[in-house]
């Protein structure tokens, strides 16, 4: 591998949909001779209405297993990239491609090899487009049999196969199986695969282009023309992300977090936006905000249990976590009296889940009360900024107050980087309004 600066470029489903979006990820991509490495995503929606091409391929797949004629879904999966490939003028024939994919078809080759093929083909354009070599990502991204991801050995095969490719397109979203079958990531996985990229080509920046041009400090559904964020840290955005603000797949954190590699969330359709920047650490790009961002969600429940001498007796949180781990549950938060605690967990449990933990509880810590209270939504405050400044938490919570909100939980994590107050799922609209408005002045 040469050196000098490299960059991987990942473009979501959005910048890949069509010729025009095409030519834009090329004048990107020719603009900065670093950007060596491309990953790209199936082909996404081209207007409101229009289906992706993933989706596309998994309905197609699924006639086909189910016995049913797939021709006319796959005609017209096919048309997708014949329009592209027309539209751009490549002397490019995929039929070949198209005739062993159909075949796979019929063969019942699997969802994930299905649905990987979108990436596939794409990858095949873009690679063409570009002169860049191609690179199937089922050679060099590997899973183990029970279908996780073995990230030290892709990291082997992989960092050793990019010496060999000065610039390359290696798609997104797939790898394959000790036994040659292919497996998929989750959906939006594409972003999974161009941090793994980037840790194996040590490279200097992860580029991930999107539609987008960047995080915003609060959703924009409910907080109007919310700022951008300029600068986050792998921990803050962890907490947002967990609490719902979308854009990146979360998982593709990990890597490049690993090997301490920046990324760049940037917008196709924008180029000249700086659009966010996720550091390891951000006191060089520090200044005045106190908070990064504001997220949160509906749809937790907190199980409330008293008991008189709770306090004194040993073993008693261990014992209630046990049967919630018992039925398989995950717990989120853990705010805790003398004589009281609470049990924050997500709402969509079954009836049955439920009746085994009230019951379980019941027989084993012999609770005076204990009961459901469901409606609850959580809030995160996120941001480096709180960890040096002081009244944070009087600030978030006078502005709940002065909106007249009752807050039903707070908890403060120890980095201090997050405050997390639950309310009244009736109120979460107006709570975000309130703490938005009180740090950033209108
Ligand atoms: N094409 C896949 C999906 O729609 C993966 C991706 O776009 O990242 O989920």
């Amino acid at each position: 591998m040469n050196a000098g600066p490299v960059k991987i470029v990942k473009f979501g489903g959005s910048s890949l949909a069509d010729a025009e979006h095409f030519r834009q990820v090329q004048s990107i991509i020719t603009a900065d001779p670093s950007r060596r490495y491309a990953v790209p995503s199936a082909p996404g929606k081209r207007y409101d209405g229009d289906i992706k091409v993933t989706d596309m391929l998994y309905h197609c797949y699924n006639l086909a297993s189910e016995g049913e004629d797939f021709s006319d879904a796959f005609a017209k999966i096919e048309r997708r990239y014949q329009d592209i490939i027309r539209d751009l003028g490549l002397d490019l024939d995929l039929s070949n491609e198209f005739e062993t994919i159909k075949n796979a078809f019929h063969y019942h080759a699997g969802s994930d090899y299905a649905a990987s093929r979108g990436e596939y083909l794409n990858g095949k354009i873009l690679a063409k487009l570009l002169g860049y070599d191609f690179l199937d990502a089922a050679k060099v991204i590997k899973f183990y049999d029970d279908g996780t991801f073995d990230a030290e050995k892709t990291n082997i095969i992989l960092s050793d196969r990019l010496t060999r490719h000065e610039r390359a397109v290696i798609p997104g979203f797939y790898g394959s199986m000790p036994n040659g079958t292919i497996k998929t990531f989750a959906r939006g996985g594409s972003d999974i695969t161009g941090s793994i990229v980037a840790r194996a080509a040590g490279a200097t920046l992860y580029e991930n282009w999107t539609d987008v041009s960047g995080f915003l400090m609060a959703d924009p559904r409910i907080v109007k023309d919310p700022c951008a964020i300029e600068v986050i840290t792998y921990q803050e955005l962890r907490e947002l992300s967990y609490m719902g603000a979308g854009v990146l797949h979360e998982d593709s954190i990990f890597p490049v977090r690993f090997a301490g590699i920046p990324i760049n969330i940037r917008n196709t359709n924008k180029p000249e936006d700086p659009g966010t920047m996720i550091v390891p650490s951000a006191t060089e790009y520090d200044r005045e905000k106190v908070i990064t961002g504001i997220a949160g969600k509906k749809g937790f429940s907190v199980l409330q249990i008293e008991k008189d001498q709770m306090n004194a007796e040993i073993g008693f949180g261990r014992r209630v976590l046990e049967i919630i781990e018992k039925e398989g549950a995950t717990f989120e938060h853990l705010p805790s009296g003398i004589d009281t605690m609470g049990v924050i967990l997500s709402s969509d449990m079954s009836e049955h889940t439920r009746k085994n933990i009230l019951n379980g509880i019941c027989e084993v810590c012999e609770p005076e009360t204990i009961s459901f209270e469901d409606g609850i939504a959580l809030i995160a405050v996120v941001g480096r900024g709180m960890v040096r400044a002081k009244g944070t938490a009087a600030r978030v919570f006078r502005a709940i107050a002065d909106a007249d909100i009752n807050i039903r939980m707070i908890d403060q994590g120890s980095s201090e980087i997050s405050i997390i107050i639950g309310v009244n799922e009736t109120d979460f609209e107006k709570a975000l309004h309130a703490i938005y408005a009180e740090f950033v002045p209108q």
